[in-house]
């Protein structure tokens, strides 16, 4: 159907350019976008086959549409996964995944880490009887201790926002496998451009498509990638009655992101650290959280599951002797960058910045902030593609916007 002629040994970065198509008739170069929500059938007895999975062939949009399962089978070859199944969402996709594997009684363990609304989603499944852990996220013992006889899924997501904090994933894994559980990765900050969670053992990969696969801000997207069984017979089930379906268009806009995702990544990364070094040295800022900087606490083990590189998302505390200071000064900082974006999103080519404990972070009380390390005078980065210089000089004149 697709992909006949390519050698099977093909770089990743070949991959992203060519993997997964299925040319029409009219050989078109570039993935075609197909917009129809059904499809018309040769004839009944196939319809009656194709729905009850019998044979290939499309039925209806809310399941199957070839530019989704294009942006699929690309996505799941950049992974290193057997397939992978897209979602309407990032949460979504966490979504789906744990009606597919989890039931009452079942056990999760998450790190008190994770993005803000996979904890909430998460702790809602308590009201269907599903409970879960949150432990460290650096501390793989707290992994092994909350390790129970009903434990069905480790779920973690390396590094973390805003903080960058990295947990080894083989180490998880093996812990997960020792007790007869799956591992599931959130490998939005990283993407397989730079980390490939199933060389190291994961079974399953969560993504955001919203973020870099993207790349340019456009569109909301989810994936979930995994082995060929558990997609086919765990995750379409719920994506069939569920509905958390991927519009064609939204795939055909983030698969067309995959094909730049590489460069991106290096570009955006090399950045990141020109400016982590930079602000490390400016007398207004406490502390810069960023994993390929050789002061971040797991310097090495980011390194070696990330290809040497930190990704685009960095932080930072601006110097203040207490949390009110320390929000205004914050405040005052974003309120003058003029070339960077006010904005609480990430994985974009314009630079963002936010402050996490009013806004992603928003939620928690301030002991919980000031335990999560999330202080009122944190700035998170997330690095774009502008001329690095020109970001110092936004930067440095709202810096200065902080009265002495
Ligand atoms: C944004 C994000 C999500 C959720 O993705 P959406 O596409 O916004 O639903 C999940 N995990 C991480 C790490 C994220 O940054």
């Amino acid at each position: 159907m697709s992909d006949k002629n390519y050698p099977d040994d093909l770089h990743i970065d070949t991959l992203a350019v060519h993997v997964g198509v299925d040319r029409s008739q009219y050989g078109e170069n570039s993935e075609a976008l197909y917009l129809t929500s059904g499809y018309v059938q040769p004839d009944a007895a196939t319809a009656a086959r194709r729905f009850s999975g019998e044979e290939e062939g499309y039925t209806y949009g809310r399941y199957g549409n070839p530019t989704v399962s294009t942006f699929e089978r690309r996505l799941a070859a950049l992974e290193g996964a057997q397939a992978c199944i897209s979602t309407s969402s990032g949460m979504s996709a966490v979504l789906m995944m744990i009606m597919g594997l989890l039931k009452a009684g079942d056990h999760i363990v998450c790190s008190r880490s994770m993005f803000g609304s996979t904890i909430k989603l998460v702790s809602d499944f308590a009201r269907y009887g599903v409970e879960s852990s949150f432990v460290s996220q650096t501390d793989v013992a707290q992994w092994q201790a909350a390790v129970r006889p009903n434990t069905k899924l480790l779920f973690a997501e390396t590094p973390t926002n805003p903080l960058t904090d990295v947990c080894d994933i083989r180490a998880l894994a093996d812990i997960a496998h020792n007790a007869g559980a799956l591992l599931a990765v959130d490998n939005c900050f990283c993407t397989p451009a730079l980390q490939r969670p199933v060389a190291l053992g994961a079974d399953l990969i969560i993504h955001s498509g919203t973020k870099y696969l993207d790349g340019q801000g456009r569109i909301v997207a989810g994936a979930l990638c995994g082995t060929q069984k558990l997609v086919k017979e765990v995750f379409m089930p719920v994506l069939r009655s569920a509905g958390m379906t991927l519009a064609p268009f939204n795939a055909w806009v983030v698969l067309k992101g995959l094909e730049t995702l590489s460069i991106r990544m290096q570009a955006q990364s090399l950045r990141a650290l020109e400016l982590a070094q930079w602000l490390q040295d400016q007398p207004r800022v406490a502390r810069v959280y960023y994993s390929a900087l050789s002061s971040h606490p797991q310097h090495e083990l980011a390194m070696a599951q990330q290809s040497g590189q930190g990704g685009a998302v960095l932080s930072f505390d601006v110097r203040a002797a207490d949390p009110d200071q320390a929000r205004t000064r914050a405040f005052a900082v974003l309120d003058t960058v003029r070339t960077i974006s006010l904005c609480t999103n990430l994985g974009d080519v314009k630079t963002l910045v936010s402050h996490p404990a009013s806004t992603s972070h928003g939620r928690l009380t301030e002991v919980q902030r000031q335990a999560a390390g999330i202080g009122q005078g944190l700035i998170r980065v997330s690095v774009g593609l502008e001329n690095v210089n020109d970001l110092k000089a936004d930067l440095a004149h709202a810096l200065d916007a902080i009265e002495k």
